[in-house]
């Protein structure tokens, strides 16, 4: 009887390094907690933050029904708060990050506060003002270059905003 010896399979070895250093994924994690806030308070889930030499400095989530303000949205209450932190209404190198592609309002919000780096989650095919319905930051008279990275735990960010929609329309039709 032959053996067939040594034919052993040393499956990859796979040295689990975790990440020490936090990465995109990581504080965009932080930014959906913050969009699942809204939506447990009945507002459209999207959750914004804003993080300056590794640290979160801001944090926001969409909230114009129970603050009655058209203007709070996710972004602008990430940058109100980071700015305050600073104590400056400026604050570029900081990055913020953002589970929606943002709206016309907002991209101008982060051109006023002189973002270095946006990072968004999910795609706004109706209302996004950064690729999918206008290019805000592209527009060669802003004064300010943002650098833009999309796509970042998109899948993730867009559920969050589907499972709201779909979770309204059954309690509509529950008439809860
Ligand atoms: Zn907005």
């Amino acid at each position: 009887m032959e053996l067939n010896g040594g034919e052993m399979s040393l499956g990859k070895e796979l040295a689990a390094s975790k990440e020490t250093v936090p990465d995109h994924e990581y504080w965009m994690g932080q930014a959906l907690e913050l969009a699942k806030q809204a939506a447990a308070a009945g507002e459209v889930p999207v959750g914004a933050l804003v993080v300056l030499d590794g640290e979160v400095i801001g944090r926001g989530w969409n909230r114009p029904i129970s603050a009655h303000d058209p203007t709070a949205h996710a972004e602008v209450q990430a940058l109100r708060e980071a700015a305050a932190r600073l104590g400056n209404y400026r604050m570029p190198g900081a990055v913020l990050y953002v589970t929606l592609e943002p709206c016309t309002m907002c991209a101008g919000a982060l051109i006023h506060a002189r973002i270095s780096k946006l990072i968004y989650g999910a795609s706004e095919p109706k209302a996004g003002a950064v690729a999918s319905r206008a290019q805000v930051l592209e527009q060669p008279w802003m004064n300010w270059r943002i650098e833009v990275e999309s796509g970042v735990r998109a899948q993730e960010c867009a559920e969050v905003m589907s499972s709201f929609f779909r979770e309204r329309r059954l309690n509509r039709k529950a008439g809860v």
